[in-house]
């Protein structure tokens, strides 16, 4: 499928209503759509990234329920700003950040998530390839994935995607 100008924010909403009819009472979701702009991209593989990492955060917190909020800002960044992301360029970017409240990750698992079939969760429950997926999709998009993660305290997503100047 082509590449289309989108706009996020309606997009994150979209998946995240059908993402919300799956999950116990349990988790509560929280969503900050802060931004209208759009981005470049393939609508179909961004539902699909959004799908990927809001599951996650859900199977996180499934034990004992939680907070999963979900952001979205825009923000001009500088090179100093895209420290560790060596690929990008000075610009605007849309900020999608997904926070869970639930299990989080040791260093060793963090290291190894977007590895394709990395998984820590029983035969049958996971392929270990959602990360990988969103990771890839993430790039070719032009942006980048960063996690933050504590055991026992949750974990943080944020993808950065360039904004694009055109009105959708
Ligand atoms: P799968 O979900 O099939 O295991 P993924 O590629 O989606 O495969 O995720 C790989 C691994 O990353 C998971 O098995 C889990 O260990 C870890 N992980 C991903 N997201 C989270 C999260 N929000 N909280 C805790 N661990 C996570
Ligand atoms: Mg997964």
């Amino acid at each position: 499928q082509a590449f289309q100008a989108v706009q996020l924010g309606s997009l994150v909403k979209e998946a995240l209503k059908l993402l919300k009819a799956s999950l116990p009472s349990t988790i509560e979701m929280k969503f900050k759509i802060e931004s209208d702009l759009a981005i470049m991209a393939d609508p179909t593989q961004i539902h699909q990234v959004v799908m990927n990492i809001c599951t996650n955060a859900g199977h996180a917190m499934l034990e004992k329920g939680g907070v999963m909020t979900v952001q979205l800002t825009s923000e001009r960044m500088n090179d100093q700003e895209l420290e560790g992301h060596p690929d990008l360029k000075p610009g605007r970017y849309l900020k999608l950040t997904v926070s869970d409240t639930g299990i989080g990750m040791s260093q060793e698992v963090k290291e190894r998530i977007f590895e394709p079939f990395f998984t820590t969760k029983d035969k049958g429950k996971g392929t270990g390839l959602g990360l990988s997926v969103v990771h890839g999709i993430v790039k070719s998009h032009g942006g980048d994935i960063t996690v933050y993660s504590e055991p026992n305290q949750g974990s943080a997503f944020n993808i950065l995607f360039p904004a694009i100047d055109q009105k959708v």
